[in-house]
């Protein structure tokens, strides 16, 4: 496959941006290969200026469950945008979105919109500090909950005393407040609240792990967390940037008949436009300026062509029935591959749910971040290569998700099986 122009655009891109890249996955250093550079995609494919087409389980990591450029998106952005861009002024469409959302989600009672998952993360807990009058935060090891200073923390090597940032420039006294766990492990959790009395605001969790490749909820973890934190005096907080609209149009609560205080929202509800929003209990909200003391603002926030891309994207699923066809293709893939990879059983382990998935380079199960952390990236390097010159675009990480959308078909799903089995032969 040749991608010369790639190259060459990457190579005027590394001037004038670090890493040639505006977010770093995109630079595929992890995978020791010169970046794809796109033009445009549609449905299931994505294609690079080039002129190579591939079959596309990014997916802009995760907004585009129907599909590239969906006719009835483009008919709605483009509508929008008619009346103007952006007002500084509250429009119709952010409080029928806000219907929408809570008609999905009835945890959300009262919701704010933002402008990507990130801010909706770093608010949520400005919120739940404000509301419980409590400074630390916990949160689990291998969970992705943006880039705000709070968030980028690691355990720190006396694991579960300490925690360190895991980011340069993120000074020690805001990682210092934020306190790691185990994914899967009540203990680890229980260990931390009893050495922090009343001082835990909140517990931040992706209800399924989606961003150390996909790592599943163990029966009654995420209940017995609810539990354990409200027990506390905490709010717990579902970062569903990945899940809502995804796991069931409910998200992973709605699917799993769970109620958190605050719910953190993007990706999806953007439809591919930049977005996020985060919402809960009334009472919690209410705290939020200007009802409240908690200061948080957006001169973008609410952005009607965003919204209308998110509104838009959420009918359309409704219309489709977009959630099963997804989950359908994702079965359909997973049962295929499980079945011509038998043989392959000590080499991987294939983490699924709904419409997302993970082939990890390690055997057994994979529960947590230490298990993932047990794969042989080497493995997925070549793997990478292989199958990116065969033509499926997936993310270029061991530890990020496979995302299938409504539009892959069962010929992509045949074609994805054959160079996913092949390439694993050759590589292993
Ligand atoms: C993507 C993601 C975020 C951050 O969202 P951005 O829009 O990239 O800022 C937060 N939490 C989770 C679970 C995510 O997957």
């Amino acid at each position: 496959m040749n991608r010369d122009n790639s190259l060459n655009i990457i190579k005027i891109a590394e001037a004038v941006m670090p890493g040639g890249v505006n977010s770093p996955v995109r630079a595929f250093k992890s995978v020791g290969l010169s970046p794809v550079v796109v033009q445009r995609a549609e449905g299931s494919k994505i294609y690079d200026i080039d002129g190579n087409e591939y079959i596309d389980y990014v997916m802009s990591y995760g907004p585009m469950i129907l599909g590239h450029s969906d006719k009835r998106v483009i008919k709605a952005i483009t509508d929008a945008s008619v009346n103007g861009f952006s007002f500084g002024a509250t429009t119709e469409g952010e409080i029928e979105l806000a219907g929408l959302i809570n008609r999905h989600f009835p945890s959300v009672e009262m919701i704010r919109l933002v402008n990507s998952g990130t801010e909706a993360v770093m608010s949520a807990i400005r919120l739940a500090r404000g509301f419980t009058k409590r400074d630390k935060i916990i949160k689990f090891e291998g969970c992705y909950h943006g880039h705000s200073d709070s968030m980028l923390v690691k355990a720190g090597s006396g694991a579960l005393t300490t925690s360190v940032p895991s980011s340069s420039g993120v000074a020690e006294c805001v990682s210092a407040d934020t306190l790691v766990a185990v994914y899967n492990d009540l203990d680890s959790v229980k260990t931390l609240f009893s050495n922090n009395k009343r001082e835990i605001a909140a517990v931040i969790i992706e209800p399924v792990a989606a961003n150390m490749g996909v790592v599943l909820p163990e029966e009654g973890f995420l209940k017995g967390l609810i539990d354990l934190t409200h027990e506390n005096g905490g709010l717990i907080i579902f970062d569903e940037v990945i899940t809502g609209f995804r796991l069931s149009l409910g998200g992973a609560q709605g699917l799993f008949n769970l109620k958190p205080d605050i719910t953190c929202l993007g990706k999806i509800i953007g439809g591919g436009l930049p977005i996020g929003a985060f919402g809960g209990r009334r009472d919690i909200m209410e705290y939020l300026s200007p009802s409240g003391p908690v200061y948080q603002a957006g001169t973008l926030s609410g952005n009607p062509i965003c919204v209308a891309a998110g509104m838009a994207t959420i009918k359309a699923m409704e219309e489709d029935d977009a959630v099963s066809k997804a989950n359908e293709a994702t079965d359909y893939l997973v049962k295929s591959l499980r079945g011509e990879l038998k043989n392959f059983d000590d080499k991987i382990t294939i983490n699924s749910i709904s419409s997302l998935l993970t082939i990890f380079f390690k055997r057994g199960n994979v529960n947590n971040f230490e298990d993932v952390m047990k794969s042989d990236t080497n493995l997925f390097k070549k793997f990478f290569g292989n199958v990116l010159n065969q033509g499926l675009f997936i993310a270029p990480s061991q530890y990020e998700a496979m995302f299938l959308s409504s539009k892959h078909t069962r010929a992509d799903l045949d074609k994805t099986t054959g160079i996913i089995v092949k390439a694993i032969k050759e590589t292993i």
